[in-house]
């Protein structure tokens, strides 16, 4: 393919440096690092080159397909955790490639039996995967040495949730069961809650790609991605006249307008319309009008010097990702999948 214009380029340094951002605050404990959904559609290849390279030891993923592809990238010695467990059809795949899936249910940890070592995920008030606390004691039973216990935090991006302090002691009740296993509680946002929430391991994943996670007093991060797209056409546009689909913006005065190649086919959210922005020369150029399917048009009154061929930029040190997501109205973990995973995928 390669048909299409916008680029992404992957720093894997600025992957390496977030993953030794992460192995710093882990302190004592481990830093892990999680590459499910094709490294947040940033590349599991490269991502897990890049984190191996750093020093990362322990990978998370979401299926076994996922982890057969990083345990080609990290050969045999790292641990791939699965975090959605093993299906009866993966359990083929997960002895193979010596992967360690994350059971999440007395059935999984009955299913699994003894084909191999295993992590156990505790559902601490997510009610999302894992074993509820009322089948722990059994589980802890069946399956007195797991590799890894782990649970999950649903709202450490908010600094001072009551939810925090409540799974913690959640977890460490739960942890009860499995004398001496190894314990991990938090991801990227729940790593910068303090010490009392590192436990053995931490499980970073968004924060590999650029952004802290929390709500609000994110640490500078480096940006993992950058997302360009050429101008096809410049144009001097009179007052009065309008821009694109349903001419929803007017020119108010004389206008020099860029129209760039990139639509909602590369990913770029229909949601940017009216605060979406490229960044030329260290410019911010807002967009005019819809997106469509592949063009976007953008007010390159503050960037004089623009011409056809010139590449702008959607995502990178210019247009940081928090920024970003907001003017699409979500969150950095879409913009990664979607836009970044599919400006990736249509140039692969
Ligand atoms: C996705 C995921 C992570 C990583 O979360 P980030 O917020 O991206 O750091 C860690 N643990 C589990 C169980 C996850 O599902």
């Amino acid at each position: 393919m390669g048909a299409r214009l916008a680029r992404l380029t992957v720093n894997p340094d600025a992957i390496a440096a977030n993953w030794r951002w992460f192995a710093r605050a882990a302190g004592k404990a481990d830093c892990a690092g999680v590459v499910k959904a094709d490294a947040y559609g940033l590349g599991a290849d490269a991502a897990a080159a890049a984190l191996l390279s750093a020093g990362c030891r322990s990978f998370f993923v979401a299926t076994a397909v996922e982890g057969a592809r990083v345990r080609d990238v990290v050969g045999a010695a790292p641990n791939i955790y699965v975090l959605n467990g093993a299906a009866p059809d993966e359990v083929r795949l997960l002895q193979q490639e010596e992967l360690m899936p994350v059971l999440n249910s007395l059935a999984q940890i009955a299913l699994w039996g003894d084909a191999g070592p295993a992590a156990l995920h505790i559902d601490t008030g997510m009610n999302r995967l894992g074993i509820s606390p009322d089948d722990v004691v059994e589980a802890g039973l069946l399956l007195p040495k797991p590799k890894l216990v782990m649970s999950h935090l649903a709202c450490a991006s908010t600094r001072g949730h009551e939810m925090n302090a409540r799974q913690r002691a959640a977890f460490v009740t739960a942890s009860h069961a499995f004398p001496g296993a190894k314990l991990s509680l938090a991801a990227s946002a729940g790593a910068q809650l303090g010490e009392d929430y590192l436990f053995d391991m931490i499980r970073p994943g968004i924060g590999l790609y650029g952004w802290a996670g929390m709500d609000d007093g994110n640490p500078p991060l480096a940006a993992a991605t950058t997302i360009t797209a050429p101008v096809l056409q410049m144009r001097d546009v009179p007052a009065g006249e309008s821009f694109g689909y349903g001419a929803t913006k007017r020119a108010d005065k004389p206008m020099r307008a860029a129209t760039v190649a990139l639509g909602y086919a590369d990913g770029f959210l229909r949601s940017f319309t009216g605060s979406g922005y490229g960044v030329s020369g260290g410019a911010r150029l807002p967009l005019l009008g819809r997106v469509s399917m592949d063009l976007v048009i953008l007010d390159a009154t503050a960037a004089p010097d623009l011409k056809a061929g010139d590449e702008v930029e959607f995502l990178g040190e210019g247009a940081p990702i928090e920024e970003v997501a907001r003017a699409a109205g979500t969150l950095p973990y879409e913009i990664l999948t979607t836009f970044a995973g599919t400006v990736r995928k249509n140039q692969a």
